[in-house]
């Protein structure tokens, strides 16, 4: 029988419910559990896919081709484990799949309710994940207290009764504020947080406590007795230079151990130390640094690249190294000065026209001064753009997402996709397979002939264009193979420079850093050395020729 560990949160959003979620299954999987994930997201959109990443981070590819939000990331990350479309859950996805069997008459005349149809679609879903595994744990996105996710609050209460106590546990993630004014901690707010989640019929066996300094035996005493909990339940968690270090914080304080005895499951094993070395070269760098300049459009909400930057860390540490991530917003005046700060520039995936003939600039920008260049899905897109104008000299190429009338469509929609006007439904989305040519960088990189990559995206290179860019220097080497769709190109005049359609981001864990970043970042640390060398420690690159000393 699988366990259910339900995670709420309470007073406040953005507490780090995911990191708290994910770390618990990094700890259950360390006593050597099979552990899986399931989030309820309580908004109406079926899928996160349509909505702005200003508002809510980033969009998250799984395998399967699901667009979710970005605690799968972590999920992935921690757990090292691949999530899937079955993963997830929205209040979209029950309601309309509820729906549609009423409107097939499946219910034979019943009147459909929020209890039970609504609430048994939810734990239909919460026993598919279960299966096979020996813990799911569940969280509920929102805050208790909030009427959207009041159903899924009730189906995790319900599951109680289903299952039986010793197989599940409630956990609660809470803000315990400290109040500078009067130089206090408070536990109020979390008193009332635990009331709300009382007066919906949950225990909480687990209290979770955000704070931004560790709270004191006192604190401690206090939420135990005015929540009742037992002490040892009542878990610290202050704010951590890296979220990495959490499963550690929470292990030090037995929580694996405390979960383990309430679910009544036997364990001798306890193999954290893989992570916690990981964690202490992530923290104790070499002395090596470089610094990664993000040319994007989202780059006041770090969150819109949540992946890229773990990537990016990932690959850091792998290179014993402390990357330094600048968020260059393409729009800025100082543009080409920030540009020239940096050892090694990305320009990530993006919607819409937007900044796109900057991102083109920034593209060129470090072709000619040959900046290790990584360009990620729009990245690879807009550096197409950029060689065929400037080197294949095919005027005003584009592609036909920004102009479509453009007399040389490098990049544009597949025969057929036109057709789907499903928001998401013409979207090439999840895994496909690339295959990569011998004697190319890319194929060094990766050091095997074919691999698998998440896509994202609407549109694609033009093979129609393909001989001509070639010629310009711009050379496929990465294919798939189903429908010949270009997935990989490197401008082989230029030390490194790779681009690719699909999101590498995506599939990078600690342990095992994506190629395409561990290589760049090395270049970047190739490059960096480079400049100091050239300029002493602070100087002005000179390799950075811009302007009318450029050749091309
Ligand atoms: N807007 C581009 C497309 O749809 C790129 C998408 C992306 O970068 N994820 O093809």
């Amino acid at each position: 029988m699988p366990k259910y560990i339900f995670v709420s949160g309470g007073v406040s959003s953005s507490l780090g419910k995911g990191i708290s979620a994910a770390s618990l299954g990094r700890l259950l999987e360390s006593r050597g559990r099979s552990v899986t994930m399931l989030k309820c997201d309580p908004y109406i959109n079926v899928d996160p896919g349509t909505m702005n990443p200003y508002q809510h981070g980033e969009v998250f590819v799984t395998d399967d081709g699901a667009e979710t939000d970005l605690d799968f990331g972590h999920y992935e990350r921690f757990l090292d484990v691949d999530m899937r479309r079955i993963n997830n859950i929205t209040t979209g996805q029950i309601y309309a799949s509820v729906i549609a069997k009423e409107r097939r008459g499946d219910y034979l005349g019943d009147t459909v309710q929020v209890i039970p149809h609504i609430t048994d679609a939810i734990k239909r879903q919460f026993r598919a994940v279960a299966k096979g595994h020996d813990v799911v744990i569940i969280e509920i996105g929102g805050t208790v207290g909030d009427i959207e996710s009041l159903p899924f609050l009730e189906a995790a209460r319900q599951m109680k009764q289903d299952v039986g106590e010793e197989n599940v546990i409630y956990v609660h993630v809470t803000l315990v504020p400290y109040l500078r004014s009067s130089n206090e901690i408070k536990t109020k707010p979390t008193q009332h947080s635990v009331g709300k989640l009382r007066e919906i019929g949950i225990d909480p066996d687990l209290i979770i406590c955000r704070c931004e300094q560790p709270i004191s035996r006192e604190i401690r005493d206090k939420i135990s007795l005015f929540c009742s909990v037992p002490r040892k339940a009542v878990i610290d968690a202050p704010d951590v230079a890296s979220i990495y270090e959490v499963p550690a914080l929470f292990q030090k304080q037995g929580v694996d151990s405390l979960i383990l005895r309430r679910l009544a499951i036997r364990s001798s094993r306890k193999d954290l130390n893989q992570w916690h070395k990981w964690i202490s070269r992530l923290k104790s760098p070499s002395g090596q640094r470089a610094t990664i300049a993000v040319a994007g459009k989202y780059t006041d909400l770090r969150d819109a690249y949540k992946s890229l930057q773990e990537a990016i860390i990932h690959a850091g540490v792998h290179n014993g190294a402390k990357m330094d991530i600048r968020y260059v917003d393409v729009d800025r005046a100082d543009l080409v000065q920030e540009l020239k700060k940096s050892d090694g520039i990305i320009i990530p995936g993006g919607f819409g026209d937007r900044g796109v003939e900057a991102k083109i600039g920034v593209a060129r920008f470090e072709r000619r001064t040959k900046t290790p260049f990584l360009g990620i899905c729009l990245g690879m897109q807009c550096a197409a753009i950029e060689i065929a104008r400037n080197l294949a000299k095919l005027k005003n190429a584009n592609s036909t997402e920004f102009d479509r009338g453009t007399p040389h469509p490098v990049i544009s929609m597949l025969e057929g996709q036109r057709s789907v006007t499903q928001k998401g439904g013409s979207m090439r989305l999840g895994a496909y397979q690339c295959r990569i040519l011998a004697g190319s960088q890319a194929r060094s990189i990766y050091r095997r002939p074919q691999t698998t990559e998440r896509h994202r995206h609407r549109y694609e290179f033009n093979n129609r264009y393909k001989q001509a860019l070639e010629k310009a220097g711009l050379k496929v080497v990465g294919v798939e193979p189903a429908q010949n769709l270009v997935e990989i190109v490197e401008f082989q005049p230029h030390p490194w420079f790779i681009a690719v359609q699909f999101h590498p981001e995506f599939k990078s864990r600690p342990n095992r850093p994506h190629p395409l970043f561990r290589a760049f970042v090395g270049a970047c640390l190739r490059n960096s050395r480079r400049r100091r060398r050239a300029t002493g420690a602070s100087g002005s690159p000179q390799h950075c020729e811009v302007g009318r000393r450029a050749r091309k």
